[in-house]
């Protein structure tokens, strides 16, 4: 999981976004909490096709890394638009831009309405609620899904990889913090996720990783030898266009580490893919 960048406005998509602003109006003049959550599902079954929601579809592809990966499993082509927030249970943020995340249904289906928040005073609430389940008429102002923030990292305002950290070898994502807060949403963000449990996605990022270093070797190679500009710019597109991002960030993050003095050669002949 990358940092995700947000994409310039057109007007197009200004005009999407104040569409937005007016769907969600109409899900939060409903008064119970619970007629909310109804109507934001209802709401987004029904409009989910419609112009304002293809408009931000394609702006969230704009964000995504590769060929539209996935913006959490980086392996499959991003298609659902994914609450950060589930809907199910934060329906006032049904139609929020800033809650929009694009993902594979790999991804989205089983992360679900399952979710987990941490209050000021360090208490962590698991505030989950099964698909069938009804919803309370009303939340209560210290209900923690009112005072909580998520334990789940948000790629577009936080830099996963101050959390996370790839092996490049093993292809598993390790905890950066070693305690506190930090540690626990890390843990968090890798269960829910199934980013190490998915064994695909393991043998994926090893596999990047050892093509990555490979064509890199090569765009070296060619760049010595005086190699057509296509010829080159060729290779620098295939590390660009490749899936889990995470491997070529974590590439140059630990260039420096021991054990990796082939790959510190390599962007020491190549300066210019620190900043691919
Ligand atoms: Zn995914």
């Amino acid at each position: 999981m990358i940092h995700v960048c947000l994409p310039v406005c057109s007007d197009d998509a200004e005009g999407a976004l104040a569409e937005l602003v007016a769907y969600q109006r109409d899900v939060d003049n409903h008064a119970s909490y619970a007629e909310r959550v109804k109507a934001a599902d209802d709401a987004w079954t029904s409009r989910r096709g419609n112009k304002p929601i293809r408009v931000v579809r394609e702006m969230l592809l704009a964000m995504c890394s590769g060929l539209g990966r996935c913006m959490y499993c980086e392996d499959s082509r991003a298609h659902d638009v994914e609450h950060v927030r589930p809907k199910a249970l934060y329906p006032d943020l049904v139609f929020a831009w800033a809650n929009f995340l694009y993902a594979c249904s790999d991804c989205n289906g089983p992360k679900g309405a399952k979710f987990k928040v941490h209050m000021r005073d360090g208490r962590i609430f698991d505030v989950s609620r099964k698909r069938k389940a009804p919803p309370p008429v009303q939340l209560t102002v210290d209900d923690p899904l009112v005072l909580g923030e998520p334990l789940l990292l948000d790629p577009r305002c936080e830099d996963p990889l101050d959390f996370l950290r790839l092996d490049l070898d093993m292809g598993v994502f390790e905890e950066v913090p070693s305690a506190g807060l930090a540690l626990e949403r890390a843990t968090f963000t890798i269960d829910l996720l199934g980013l190490n449990e998915r064994e695909h996605l393991v043998e994926a990022r090893q596999d990047t990783f050892q093509t990555a270093e490979s064509v890199l070797g090569h765009y070296v190679s060619l760049k010595h030898e005086g190699a057509e500009p296509a010829a080159i710019a060729a290779k620098r597109q295939a590390i660009v266009r490749q899936p889990h991002r995470t491997v070529w960030e974590e590439m140059k993050r630990q260039r420096h580490a021991p054990g990796r003095a082939k790959l510190r050669a390599l962007f020491e002949a190549a300066p210019e893919a620190l900043h691919w």
